[in-house]
């Protein structure tokens, strides 16, 4: 294709808005805009990506499990639990993780239910600084309603941990947080509520709700807490699982090593996400590096205007040489100067560089440059696609 046709707009400097290197890449190489949009350079990019397919998913360093693909980036859209040691990998409210029993609730009997004022204490943090007590040692109390039949679901999970709505709705299927008066009709108390003593109530409890005894809850009452709730003891759950979301250091449940929380985009058939991706981890300074299949291009094809030759007609020539010999060419044809466009072919990142002058052609001889080398080579003209192929390929 013609540089002009593809109306391609490279620019000198990074948008201020790039937070990342390869965002700022395909702004400055003109595939996109700065407002995240694909030009007609980035749309034919992700056409061809879609052409070459998932293989492409080969030259970026993607992390994932059986279902989903993902692609580690600071900007990215979702958050993911992954275990650097064995490749656990996995959406952050689905990730499991081994729930180990530690102190204080490795050694302790239950102790005796007690009543306690806690004014002002409707929070899990003000409630353990009231106290004086960490917040595992707290149960954490979510109400909601089921959608299919509107039934009253409280959840119990542990105060030190996140309900994940997604291992929840996986449980009881989908919900909506509880209404005032729907929390009032089983017997419950915003702020003070626990599962003791509550009237028909799905109740769904973490799984190590029953492992930590001699919890702090709601006593169901405004400003009154309970002391040393028990699972099993003082109420039970119809629902015992894992509903808490992983935290980053939490330990991975395949290998016992820590997990780490990352942000991260989704690559499965997303292929805007993989052209970030791939310039995320494929650019220099000068620009994107893009490798063979991946590239819109094989091949950045320019003229330098001669004196006494005319180069762009035998550029031209070449253009159709390599295109019949399956080669694809971004050629750019402009009476630009060279410095320009040596600018622009590094920007744009195609695998080789091939320029016309008239010096070289004078000794029927074009310049040939891998752009990831320093160097560029003399090559015959009538050699040059035999020259290129084993760049691709190799
Ligand atoms: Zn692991």
């Amino acid at each position: 294709m013609k540089y002009r046709d593809l109306q391609i707009q490279t620019q000198r400097e990074a948008p201020n808005n790039a937070r990342t290197e390869g965002f700022a890449f395909l702004v400055r190489a003109g595939f996109l805009t700065r407002e995240n949009v694909l030009t007609k350079l980035g749309e034919h990019t992700i056409n061809h990506l879609r052409e070459v397919g998932n293989e492409t998913l080969q030259a970026i360093p993607t992390i994932g499990n059986d279902r989903e693909t993902f692609f580690a980036i600071p900007t990215g859209d979702i958050e993911i639990a992954h275990c650097s040691n064995c490749k656990y990998t996995e959406r952050i409210e689905l990730a499991r993780f081994m729930k180990l029993v530690e102190a204080p609730f490795d050694t302790v009997a239950p102790l005796p239910l007690e009543k306690i004022e806690t004014p002002n204490c409707n929070t899990i943090e003000s409630l353990a600084n009231f106290l004086g007590i960490q917040k595992e040692q707290t149960a954490k109390a979510l109400m909601y309603t089921r959608i299919s039949d509107g039934k009253f679901v409280f959840v119990v999970v542990r105060g030190d941990m996140q309900l994940s709505e997604a291992k929840l709705k996986a449980q009881v299927g989908d919900v909506r947080a509880a209404r005032a008066e729907e929390t009032e009709s089983v017997g419950a108390v915003a702020g003070y509520a626990s599962a003791v003593g509550l009237m028909d109530a799905l109740i769904v409890a973490d799984d190590l709700i029953p492992r930590s005894p001699n919890l702090v809850a709601g006593a169901n009452e405004a400003g009154f807490h309970l002391k040393n709730t028990n699972y099993g003891r003082d109420y039970s759950a119809e629902i015992v699982a894992d509903l808490v979301q992983a935290q980053d250091g939490d330990t991975c449940v395949s290998c016992g090593k820590p997990l780490s929380v990352l942000r991260a985009i989704q690559m499965n058939d997303n292929f805007e996400n993989i052209l970030l991706a791939l310039a995320e981890t494929h650019h220099d300074d000068k620009g994107l590096t893009f490798p063979h299949p991946t590239a819109p291009f094989d091949a950045y094809l320019m003229h330098i205007a001669g004196k006494e030759l005319d180069t762009l007609a035998k550029a031209r020539e070449i253009y159709n040489e390599l295109q019949d010999a399956g080669i694809s060419v971004l050629f750019d044809d402009r009476d630009e100067r060279a410095g320009v466009k040596f600018n622009d072919a590094d920007l744009i990142g195609c695998p080789v560089r091939v320029t016309v002058g008239e010096k070289g052609l004078r000794e029927g001889m074009v310049e040939l440059k891998e752009r990831k080398e320093k160097e560029n080579q003399l090559v015959k003209i009538d050699e040059i696609v035999e020259k290129i192929k084993p760049i691709l390929y190799s």
